[in-house]
C-alpha cells in the first residue's frame, strides 16, 4: 500500500566508499527540507555493506560534511554493516515462498551465453548483464553454486506489473509492467557467500525496518525502484513514496561521482566555500 505511511519519515543513505560531492549534498538537503516542511523526521542511514569498498575515514567524511552544511539526524544511524540477521530473515522469506534459486554462473558465463544467439536470452542491459536464467531450472545447492538470485518470473507471477507513487521528478503514479521488469531487470543477485546480501535486498529491508514513509534519492535510482517495491511486497512491507530529485552535473553535463574528487564538499570547503555557498551553487535558498 503506496503512501499509507505517517508520520513522515525519510533518509540520506551514503556508503562510505567514496567522498561526499555536491549531489551528495543536493540529496542529502532536499530530503531534510521535506521532512522539515512535514514535520517529520531525517534519518542517516550508513549503507557500509560492500566491506572491501567501505573505509572508516570516509564514514568519518560523511558525519563531518553532513554537519558542516548543517544538517542533523538522530542517534545512533543505522549501519548496515550490523544488520546481517535481518537480511538472513529477508532472504529466507523469499527462499520459502520459492522466489529463489541458486547460480553458478561467473560473468564470463553470462557473457557467453548472452554473446551466443538462444531463444528467450534477454538483451544486455544500459549497464548491467540482464542474467539469461542458465541456472534457473537447475537446483543447484549453495555449495555448488554461491549466488542467490531472485525468479523474477516466480516474483511476477498473476501481476500485470508494479506500481509505485513519484513524488519528485516525473510525478505520478508510475505503472511497471512485469514485460519491463523481466526485459530490464531480471533474475538479479540477491546475495553472494563471499560478498554478502544485495544493495537491493539491504534497502528494501532497511526502509521497512526504519518505516520509511518517503525515499529521497537521485533520479538514477528511478529505474530499479520497482524491483525494490517488489521485494517490499513478497516481504510483506509497506511501500513508501519515491521522491527521486534531478541529478547534480558537472559543467560537461556528467553526472558527478565519487572519483569526482574536484566536486568533493571537502575539497570545496578547503578551498574556503561556505555551506552557503554550497546551496548557492545548488539553487537552494539559505534556510537549512
Ligand atoms: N547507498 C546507496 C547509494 O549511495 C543509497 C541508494 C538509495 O538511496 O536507495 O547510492
Amino acid at each position: 500500500m503506496a503512501g499509507a505511511l505517517t508520520p513522515y519519515k525519510t533518509r540520506f543513505a551514503p556508503s562510505p566508499t567514496g567522498a561526499l560531492h555536491l549531489g551528495h549534498a543536493y540529496s542529502a538537503l532536499i530530503g531534510s527540507r521535506r521532512a522539515m516542511n512535514q514535520g517529520g523526521q531525517f534519518l542517516l542511514r550508513i549503507e557500509d555493506i560492500d566491506k572491501p569498498r567501505c573505509k572508516s575515514a570516509f564514514e568519518g567524511a560523511i558525519f563531518t560534511d553532513l554537519r558542516w552544511l548543517g544538517l542533523s539526524w538522530p542517534s545512533p544511524v543505522l549501519r548496515q554493516s550490523l544488520r546481517s540477521l535481518a537480511y538472513q530473515t529477508a532472504l529466507n522469506t523469499l527462499q520459502m515462498r520459492g522466489l529463489t534459486y541458486q547460480c553458478a554462473c561467473t560473468r564470463a558465463d553470462i557473457r557467453a551465453a548472452l554473446s551466443a544467439p538462444q531463444e528467450g536470452s534477454s538483451p544486455i542491459g544500459p549497464e548491467v548483464l540482464i542474467y539469461p536464467g542458465t541456472c534457473r531450472n537447475t537446483g543447484l545447492s549453495p555449495d555448488m553454486a554461491p549466488t542467490l538470485r531472485l525468479n523474477m518470473t516466480a516474483a511476477l507471477a498473476g501481476r500485470k506489473g508494479v506500481e509505485f507513487t513519484e513524488t519528485g521528478e516525473n510525478a505520478g503514479m508510475h505503472f511497471v509492467s512485469a514485460q519491463e521488469l523481466l526485459d530490464r531487470i531480471g533474475d538479479v543477485v540477491l546475495a553472494r557467500k563471499d560478498i554478502g546480501v544485495s544493495y537491493h535486498l539491504a534497502v528494501v529491508t532497511d526502509d521497512g525496518f526504519q518505516q520509511i514513509s518517503e525515499v529521497v534519492r537521485g533520479l538514477d535510482l528511478q529505474p530499479i525502484t520497482a524491483l525494490q517495491v517488489l521485494l517490499q511486497e513478497h516481504l510483506g512491507l509497506q511501500t513508501p513514496l519515491y521522491h527521486h530529485h534531478r541529478l547534480i552535473r558537472d559543467a560537461a553535463g556528467k553526472r558527478l561521482a565519487k572519483r569526482d574528487d574536484a566536486r568533493a564538499l571537502a575539497l570545496l570547503r578547503d578551498q574556503g566555500l561556505s555551506a552557503h555557498d554550497v546551496l548557492d551553487r545548488l539553487g537552494l535558498d539559505h534556510r537549512v
